[in-house]
């Protein structure tokens, strides 16, 4: 795909949605983390759910070590690999409170030095939280970047690093959002909604989806 079509889908994808942000429910940074640890392998609506009633419980480092593990094991269960998640959280505060000074550091080296933060969950806090341009790419993101031609690449490190590299800077804060977002609602996995794609012109995946049959 040459720069022109790059572009062009960006500007598209801004025209119809100017801020993009996260559908993650959040009112700090810390919050910021602690949803988007719960969210890996779970759909946002379900982290929402859970968190809407942990979060008044309990919505800092300290609060949430005085809740205790198995209290915010019971606050998510309803979430994907809750038992996994709640150790996490609950290690995570411990090195806030004693590294950090219970705040939520700013470098991709030291949130990736916490118990279930990736590179991706990393990405998503320094870029939503920080204003840091980074790409978090998830599968919604791998799958748009590769099917479109935007950025290409075999595995989601290799689509980073590409569309780090063709995204123009003055996308770059939004791209994140603005490719999930297609992707979870428009291009999806299994069948794209191509009829009614904005970036259906500029896009190179062939063949395009046909609308349904009424
Ligand atoms: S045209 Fe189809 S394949 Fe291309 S981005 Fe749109 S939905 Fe995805």
């Amino acid at each position: 795909m040459n720069a022109t079509k790059r572009r062009a889908i960006y500007e598209t994808l801004q025209s119809l949605n100017p801020h993009p942000t996260t559908e993650l429910e959040y009112a700090t940074p810390f919050e910021l983390l602690i949803a988007v640890m719960l969210s890996a392998q779970a759909t946002d609506v379900s982290v929402n759910k859970a968190t809407r009633k942990l979060f008044p419980a309990a919505n800092t480092p300290k609060a949430l070590l005085a809740l205790g593990e198995e209290r915010v094991a019971d606050y998510i269960k309803t979430i994907g690999l809750y038992r996994t998640k709640a150790k996490n959280v609950i290690a995570t505060c411990e090195i806030l409170l004693a590294q950090y000074e219970g705040v939520v550091p700013q470098t991709r080296e030291a949130l990736e030095g916490l118990p279930g933060v990736g590179r991706k969950t990393a990405n998503v806090v320094l870029n939503t939280a920080f204003g840091q341009p980074t790409i978090a790419v998830d599968t919604h993101i791998f799958r748009v970047a590769n099917r479109t031609g935007l950025a290409p690449g075999k595995d989601v490190r290799a689509v980073e690093t590409a569309l780090e590299k063709f995204t123009p800077s003055e996308f770059r804060q939004d791209a994140h959002h603005w490719l999930i977002l297609h992707g979870r609602y428009v291009c999806k996995a299994r069948r794209p909604e191509c009829w009614h794609c904005v970036i259906e012109p500029l896009c190179e995946f062939k063949p395009k989806t046909p609308p349904p049959e009424l």
